[in-house]
């Protein structure tokens, strides 16, 4: 037996689909069925799962850089973190944040070269 999460009525483990905590009196019910089509179930793949975690790093170091900056440090974490944030947009397909990325890092290439360092 099996709690239905929506109607709370107790009911035998055939009126469920697999790994669902809804019977299946309920998921057929139209609103619940056209909000259900609206959503896409999907995991992160490794690829992704490894972009985000560069794409944090790469945040981390673009949120300390304007702290950093009157020095060549704080130009080279803003370099750093544009590189290092980039996969995740690329993967994302979120072109806007790729030439975001792409210009703070040739932005403070150009100005750590033009500065002489
Ligand atoms: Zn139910």
């Amino acid at each position: 037996m099996k709690i239905c999460n929506k109607c709370l009525k107790s009911k035998s483990e055939d009126k469920f689909r697999n790994d669902k905590k809804t019977c299946r009196q309920c998921e057929w019910r139209f609103n619940q069925r056209w909000l259900r089509s609206l959503v896409k179930e999907r995991k992160l793949s490794p690829l992704e799962r490894l972009s985000n975690r560069l794409g944090y790093m790469g945040a981390g170091f673009i949120m300390i850089s304007p702290y950093l900056l009157p020095d060549a440090i704080g130009a080279v974490t803003y370099v750093v973190g544009g590189i290092l944030s980039l996969p995740q947009v690329w993967v994302a397909k979120q072109w806007n944040l790729v030439v975001v990325n792409l210009n703070v890092t040739f932005g403070y290439l150009i100005y750590l070269y033009s500065n002489g360092i």
